[in-house]
């Protein structure tokens, strides 16, 4: 399976990090060797900046390529929550060479992916979900304020890579990205349900 990840999807948040508004979605790829098992996550020693995104994902149920966006719906049945775990030092050190990301976002456990839950049971279009760090909210988000809907993603998407059965997309992440550091706690709530429990080690 793949990991598809979009960035600058909320407009907040490509502000808060000084990137300009996206025109088209802006796509990186972690491998399959970077979901995380378990709830515990260690810290890097390559940075000491590892940054959460706590971000809503969505998984591919069935093959597709150059789908259209009338039908890009009937190829997920399930979302969850998600955390794209970022060294936001090396990403900076290679955004500012030019360079691609992937050692920033791809590496071991950099993504935390929840349990699966039927679209049907949610509005996808105005869903909240909320990160707390240590029981303090610190990303508050709402997917009516994406820039390119999961919709349009997966039209985008296709038409580049075929999509596979298992295949996760983690769709951006609002504003209030941070720093986690050793002992922190961090809790995800897909609207008032709390979905993801994370220890930082
Ligand atoms: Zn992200």
């Amino acid at each position: 399976m793949k990991i598809i990840c979009i960035g600058r999807n909320y407009s907040e948040h490509a502000k808060e990090l000084g990137n300009a508004i996206p025109e088209q979605p802006v796509i990186f790829m972690k491998p399959d060797t970077a979901l995380l098992k378990g709830n515990d996550f260690y810290l890097p020693e390559f940075s000491n900046d590892i940054h959460y995104e706590l971000e809503v994902v969505v998984k591919i149920s069935k093959p597709g390529k150059y789908i259209q966006k009338e039908s890009a719906h009937k190829y997920y049945e399930e979302i969850g929550l998600g955390i794209d775990f970022t060294a936001r030092d090396l990403q900076a050190a290679l955004k500012s060479k030019g360079l691609p990301w992937e050692l920033a976002k791809g590496f071991d456990g950099s993504a935390v992916v929840s349990e699966f839950f039927n679209k049907e049971s949610y509005n996808l279009s105005a869903l909240e979900f909320t990160l707390e760090k240590n029981k303090k909210a610190v990303q508050q988000g709402n997917t009516k304020d994406m820039l390119f809907s999961v919709d349009d993603i997966i039209a985008f998407v296709s038409q580049y890579f075929t999509l596979k059965k298992g295949d996760i997309i983690f769709t951006g992440t609002p504003k209030g990205v941070g720093k986690v550091s050793e002992n922190d706690i961090l809790e995800g709530y897909l609207e008032n349900q709390k979905v993801l429990d994370l220890r930082i080690l």
